[in-house]
């Protein structure tokens, strides 16, 4: 059976108090026999207050980004065992908008990743074409470039988990999602990239791969059913805690 993970992005969207209430609303109304993996991923400094409150443990906690380093003078950064220290189990790298905004690259990505996977952190690493590189058909060659620039040369040993997030970047907050079908198609091709990269042993022991970009509780079935979607990254619909609860409802209602 499938436990597929239902991960809210909060981005730099709410207040501390707006954080702690939503983070509330969702696990006051959450169910105990809950069988999707539910992960919130808040802002810093939500993420240590909501860290105290979090006392039932059906929500995970994810941190949106972290730096390479593990410790020194680097202004402005945080490290992996700052997010370990607030229970933070998961970590969002390479996610559009800081490839957009922040210059981050293929060579980040794999610095960061080399440092979560020393750590107790999850990784959920964002790949995804824009809208140019689909419309010249290079999707396929973006993506495959992508994932191998972020995992050559990792070394596994077998027991790290982690998720690969497929994030279209055009449709990311626009309100339209590819279809599911399409998604699946992307997954594959992330998929077979892992297993040349490390065979299939590996990819089945320690990978997930996900999907993200204008997810709602409409649709969201229509994406879990696929077999190589384990998942979905939400942005805009985990901003409302009856738009979040839905889509985890629709997630456990599947199986
Ligand atoms: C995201 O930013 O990762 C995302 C999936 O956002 P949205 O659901 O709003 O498209």
């Amino acid at each position: 059976m499938k436990q597929p993970y239902i991960i809210a992005n909060w981005k730099m969207q709410l207040s501390l108090n707006e954080s702690l209430s939503l983070f509330g609303e969702i696990d006051e109304v959450l169910p105990e026999k809950n069988k999707a993996n539910v992960v919130i991923c808040p802002s810093y400094t939500a993420l240590a207050k909501i860290n105290e409150i979090n006392t039932r443990k059906k929500i995970k906690l994810g941190a949106q980004n972290v730096f390479w380093e593990e410790i020194g003078a680097y202004t402005g950064e945080i490290s992996t065992k700052m997010l370990e220290e607030v229970d933070c189990k998961y970590v969002i790298i390479g996610h559009s908008d800081r490839r957009k905004y922040f210059k981050e690259d293929d060579d980040v990505v794999h610095h960061k990743l080399k440092t979560v996977l020393d750590s107790s952190l999850v990784p959920i690493v964002c790949v995804g074409e824009d809208f140019q590189q689909r419309q010249e058909g290079k999707k396929d060659y973006t993506i495959i470039s992508q994932v191998t620039k972020a995992f050559s040369g990792i070394d596994f040993k077998g027991n790290e988990k982690v998720i690969i997030a497929y994030e279209p970047v055009w449709v990311i907050g626009s309100g339209q999602a590819i279809n599911a079908e399409d998604a699946e198609y992307m997954h594959e091709i992330i998929k077979q990239t892992i297993i040349d990269l490390f065979g299939v042993g590996i990819f089945e022991k320690i990978f997930k791969i996900i999907y993200g970009g204008s997810i709602n509780a409409k649709i969201v079935k229509t994406f879990l059913v696929q077999p190589n979607i384990d998942g979905v990254l939400v942005g805009g619909a985990s901003l409302n805690a009856d738009k979040f609860l839905e889509i985890i409802k629709e997630a456990n209602d599947i199986y």
